[in-house]
């Protein structure tokens, strides 16, 4: 029986873990991750990243220890890794997730393919989260991802045959210095959330049974959203939980709380409805990226694709990227993603919202920059959010948020705002969303850098002529055959959406849905 390399990659686990238990079942396994130094040179990537990794990391080394074991990590490029260990094992079987990650991981993987096929190693890869590869279009996709959603979990093995190396000790020794050696060229900044499964499964835990009562009442909220949305996002990124687990757990939650009889639980029930849903889109999203790996570069829709690039300004980018805007919510969510990582989701829409119409910056210039901040960056959900913020995708609405009014909308008392310019501190209840009113500004906190009325109509000046003619409406439909959502809303669903509609149409200096786009009907759910 040949060695089974199982190459853990974003799935740092070893519950729902399908390659592992097929790779037990061919023979003697070794458990191998490898630290890539050329993809963390990527303009995407951070230490932020690599610090959840590690973790995480330590973490399934510590499971993987206890059924008596080692996981094998290694530095250096993925080729040279197997060739070296062909040459210590002879010839092995690889199995791994399918991954969908950035261009640089797509290359790796086809390089890998290669490889494997000139020395004669198969290379088993699982589908993986609900993605399927090779789909043409999104016909009947969901049905697809619901159909895994609902299949049992792959249970983590009780016991595993692990290939013998002759020289235990060194294995060991190479594994930790791998593991705890630094990134050239990467410093830590900020704070990061704790990887690894043990901690994902007790933030799941809390989130079910405690932090999820407010979610949708709270999601909004830069500053209390931190604490109950089910900060899950990191964990799923490299798969320290499966999105699997995380959905059936939440349905046998949902049903208990259906159960009871006391109309708060009934209203719990739905909350955890709505966290499912969005782990659907995130299934949606990454399938994206899958189908269309050129969106990490190219808007999806054409028409867009020169739009912004060279007027992109330097100044506007610096201001932005450093937090001093003069919008004091803009520039809060900047400096508390710096020093977090995290933010939630309507946070990350202002941002980039700002960025793409006020400031009139190519996504392609902001993207890297959150990718880097945020801890849970994951490409298919990335690039698909940022090209609807920015207004590219022709199949969704456009929305340019107003910086003041989601100020005083979700951050009232300017408590948020406070915390990350203390600078603002003093300022009164009445000037904090808006400090350029007062008699005497404060002097350390820049004025706007643009007027945002202005800024915003500009912008949609600008737009207006990308969104006519048949071209347009031809290309917008081929985007949509390929990458858009099949979900068609139910008539309950229609209402309450056209509820949110007019409410965020109120909340925007102006919800410019296209006539065109609306004509075609191609909205689909942010
Ligand atoms: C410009 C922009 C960039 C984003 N980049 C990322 C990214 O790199 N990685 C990432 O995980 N999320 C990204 N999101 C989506 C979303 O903001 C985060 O998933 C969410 O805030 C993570 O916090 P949570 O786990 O507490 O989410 P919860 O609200 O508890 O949601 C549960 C899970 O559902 C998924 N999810 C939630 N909202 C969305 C959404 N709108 N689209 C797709 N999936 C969603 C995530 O996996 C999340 O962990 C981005 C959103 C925007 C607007």
């Amino acid at each position: 029986m040949h060695p089974q390399v199982v190459w853990f990659k974003r799935d740092l686990r070893l519950h729902d873990h399908a390659p592992l238990l097929a790779a037990a079942a061919h023979g003697p396994v070794l458990p191998l991750y490898i630290v890539e130094p050329e993809l963390w040179t990527q303009a995407d990537r951070s230490f932020r990243h690599w610090q959840f990794i590690q973790s995480s990391l330590r973490d399934l080394q510590h499971a993987l220890r206890s059924l008596g074991g080692v996981l094998q990590i290694e530095r250096g490029e993925v080729i040279e890794v197997l060739r070296h260990f062909k040459k210590r094992i002879g010839p092995f079987e690889l199995w791994s997730y399918e991954e969908t990650g950035n261009a640089w991981t797509f290359a790796r993987d086809r390089q890998v393919v290669s490889w494997c096929r000139t020395e004669g190693i198969r290379w088993h890869e699982l589908p993986a989260n609900g993605v399927v590869r090779r789909l043409r279009n999104r016909d009947g996709w969901a049905a697809a991802r619901n159909a895994v959603m609902q299949a049992p979990c792959v249970p983590a093995p009780t016991q595993l045959r692990f290939l013998a190396f002759a020289n235990e000790e060194l294995a060991n020794d190479r594994s930790s210095a791998a593991l705890e050696e630094p990134i050239v060229g990467m410093a830590s900044a900020g704070r990061v959330q704790a990887g690894g499964r043990r901690e994902g499964l007790a933030v799941l835990e809390s989130f079910l049974q405690s932090r999820s009562s407010r979610y949708m009442r709270t999601i909004s909220k830069p500053g209390i959203s931190a604490r109950h949305c089910s900060r899950l996002s990191a964990h799923i990124a490299y798969g320290t939980l499966s999105v699997r687990e995380i959905d059936q757990a939440a349905a046998a939650r949902q049903a208990l709380l259906a159960d009871e009889p006391n109309p708060g639980s009934a209203e719990w029930a739905r909350q955890l409805q709505a966290f499912r849903s969005r782990l659907a889109w995130r299934c949606h999203f990454v399938q994206k990226l899958e189908q269309q790996p050129a969106i990490e570069f190219r808007c999806m829709h054409p028409a867009f694709e020169g739009m912004r690039g060279s007027e992109s300004r330097a100044d506007f980018f610096d201001a932005w990227r450093e937090g001093r805007t003069g919008y004091p919510l803009i520039d809060a969510c900047m400096r508390s993603l710096q020093a977090n990582g995290w933010i939630t989701f309507r946070m990350r829409a202002l941002l980039v919202s700002f960025a793409s119409y006020h400031l009139w910056l190519d996504w392609r210039l902001t993207a890297p920059v959150l990718a880097q901040l945020f801890t849970d960056y994951e490409p298919g959900i990335h690039y698909s959010q940022f090209q609807m913020q920015s207004g590219v995708t022709g199949i969704n609405a456009v929305r340019i948020y107003n910086p003041v009014k989601q100020s005083i909308e979700h951050d009232p008392e300017g408590k948020f705002i406070r915390r990350y310019l203390p600078e603002l501190r003093d300022l009164p209840d009445e000037l904090i969303h808006e400090p350029w009113k007062a008699d005497s500004p404060p002097r350390d906190y820049p004025p706007p850098v643009v007027e945002h009325e202005a800024a915003a109509r500009d912008a949609r000046q600008k737009m207006a002529p990308y969104w006519r003619g048949k071209e347009f409406r031809d290309q917008a439909r081929e985007v949509f055959r390929k990458l858009g959502s099949r979900n068609r809303p139910t008539e309950t669903r229609r209402r309450a959406k056209a509820r949110a509609t007019t409410k965020a149409k109120a909340a925007t200096v102006a919800t410019t849905s296209a006539s065109t786009q609306m004509s075609l009907g191609l909205d689909e759910a942010d």
